[in-house]
């Protein structure tokens, strides 16, 4: 049955009852419901849609808004331009129209042997993790033991780069989390650290950078309908001509989004007309050495730091808004 509950209450005690939760039903993780199951459908719940200004240049972001209207929203592309790029540029239209905020952080990983009902692992409860001996070529660069498949969210890049804040409802009420904290899941299993009875509300972003400055870059097989194989996103705040703040992330080549504290730090001090320096230089090369890829994803580490170089040069020459 789909359960379409009107408000947040109503949807976690659903939840309480073993339903399962769906919002664009794009990114549903395997094994799927049973036939008959209950299925909460969160997209008519009150307060988990649309973009709404807070204090001081923040914004709230309802979780059940999809990626098309995130991607859309005007006053978001002034103040936050780096996740609604992040945004625009995932999957194909069809999908976006559907997909929300909350189900991209919370799809699970795309792993070809978890969605393989011939075999198990460490993510379905087995033992083991039949990619790292097998096909594992799409898979992590920082390898820390465990699965090996990246973590699937490109808006969960963005939100690191963001500086954001999720908000998690449960039966004994609400918390706030930095977006990192969602993902510190390991080399375990899952793809998040979410329980099945909390939900995931909204999020919150801080006001921009005084004169902030973005790039994202993705290194693809193919320019739509596909994951990255690298992500990028750098914000830069660029206040005469000097980066004083710098938030570098980076996607699909560990089993969680990553900043990259380094390159941040290299940053400072850089004169955006002359480029990225040595020292960006230095601090990139250290991302690539710091890199243990897998058997077939050493090519990922030249991607990486590719992807690194090219998001802060873009940065950089990004005129602002
Ligand atoms: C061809 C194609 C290309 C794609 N490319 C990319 C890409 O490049 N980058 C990328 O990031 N994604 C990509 N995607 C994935 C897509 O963005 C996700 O499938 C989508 O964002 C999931 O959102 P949804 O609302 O459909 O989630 P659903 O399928 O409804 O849910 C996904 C999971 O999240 C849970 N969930 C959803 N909302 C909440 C909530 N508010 N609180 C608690 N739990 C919740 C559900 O229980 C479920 O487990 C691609 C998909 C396709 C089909
Ligand atoms: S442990 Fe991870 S990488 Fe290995 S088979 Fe399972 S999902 Fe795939």
């Amino acid at each position: 049955m789909i359960l379409r509950p009107a408000d947040v209450d109503e949807a976690l005690a659903h939840l309480g009852t073993g339903a399962l939760a769906r919002a664009g039903h794009t990114g549903a993780a395997p094994p799927e419901p049973p036939v008959g199951a209950d299925v909460v459908d969160l997209t008519g719940v009150e307060g988990l849609r649309g973009v709404q200004p807070g204090p001081e240049g923040s914004v709230r972001v309802g979780a059940a808004t999809t990626v098309a209207e995130l991607a859309a929203d005007a006053g978001l592309a002034r103040s936050h331009p780096a996740l609604v790029r992040t945004a625009g540029a995932l999957a194909t239209p069809e999908v976006r129209a559907s997909a929300t905020l909350g189900g991209n952080l919370l799809q699970r990983n795309r792993c070809a042997y978890l969605r393989n009902p011939a075999f198990s692992c460490l993510q379905d409860g087995g033992h083991g993790c039949p990619a790292r001996g097998g096909d594992h070529s799409r898979g992590v660069v920082m390898d820390a033991g465990g699965c090996v498949e990246p973590h699937p969210s490109s808006l969960a890049v963005a939100l690191l780069a963001q500086g954001a804040q999720v908000e998690l409802a449960c039966p004994e009420g609400r918390r706030r989390v930095e977006a990192h904290e969602l993902f510190s899941s390991g080399s375990g299993a899952g793809d998040h650290v979410l329980g099945p009875s909390e939900l995931v509300v909204a999020v919150h972003l801080p006001a921009k950078f005084e004169d902030e400055r973005v790039g994202h870059l993705r290194a693809s097989s193919r320019s739509r309908a596909e994951w990255p194989l690298v992500e990028a996103v750098a914000r830069l705040d660029v206040p005469a001509g000097t980066v004083e703040r710098a938030r570098v992330a980076v996607g699909a080549v560990a089993r969680e989004p990553l900043r990259l504290p380094q390159v941040e730090e290299a940053l400072i001090g850089t004169r955006a007309e002359r480029g990225a320096g040595e020292g960006v230089e230095r601090a990139v090369a250290q991302v690539r050495q710091g890199g243990t890829p897998l058997p077939l994803t050493g090519y990922k580490v030249a991607l990486l730091g590719a992807a690194v170089r090219g998001v802060i040069e873009e940065a950089l020459a990004d005129p602002g808004r």
